[in-house]
């Protein structure tokens, strides 16, 4: 795992002059400081950069920050003040939501370390697509004529598959920012390949 960027952000509170122990709230006085723009997600949880996250620490991190600037938290506090805190909480729910999934966490970190983002590259593998419509129809008969082995079989089938998926993201998720380009292709391509497989699974 890389060590995490250095991100300038106050390490003092401005109002109490308490140190900062995370980006967005001083603890003691409850002073809110928006996202500083050197700061991702990573940084917003004080973890460091990378694909590994224990998902117990990204959990107790976001349920400590969500506490601390809680917008019930700041009902008497000026307008400004308010409105500061909901957005921090969306910034917050947003940077969970990303943290938390692996496939979004991996999405994330390509797309911190220069990658094309899944609207500017759509591309999926060669054959995948085809491939994919021929399990989509498979199945979909399968389900029509209740014929239980084929949809045990093809379940299974298509879960091994998700999993092998993953494993491959997270192979190359790990690599970066390091990443070679060819890499960061293919991982473009399979994490567009896995919104394929996700719909698949829905299937069922
Ligand atoms: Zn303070």
């Amino acid at each position: 795992m890389m060590a995490a960027p250095k991100q300038t952000v106050p390490s003092k509170c401005l109002e109490c002059h308490a140190e900062l122990k995370t980006p967005v709230v001083c603890e003691k006085c409850y002073s809110l400081y928006p996202v500083p723009a050197t700061v991702d997600f990573f940084g917003l949880f004080q973890l460091p950069r990378g694909y590994d996250l224990e998902t117990q620490e990204v959990e107790r991190r976001f349920l400590s920050l969500s506490r601390s600037i809680h917008p019930d938290f700041f009902t008497t506090q000026p307008p400004e003040v308010r409105q500061m805190s909901v957005r921090l909480s969306a910034e917050i729910n947003e940077a969970y939501r990303v943290l938390k999934n692996p496939v979004l966490r991996a999405e994330y970190l390509l797309e911190l370390a220069g990658g094309e983002s899944a609207a500017a590259d759509k591309s999926v593998p060669a054959e995948f697509l085809g491939e994919v419509m021929l399990l989509r129809e498979e199945i979909e008969d399968a389900l029509a004529g209740d014929d239980q082995p084929a949809i045990v079989r093809h379940q299974e089938s298509t879960a091994r598959r998700h999993a092998q998926l993953q494993e491959r993201i997270a192979s190359l998720a790990r690599k970066l920012p390091e990443a070679k380009y060819a890499e960061m292709l293919e991982l473009r391509q399979l994490l567009n390949s896995m919104k394929y497989l996700d719909s698949i699974l829905k299937l069922f």
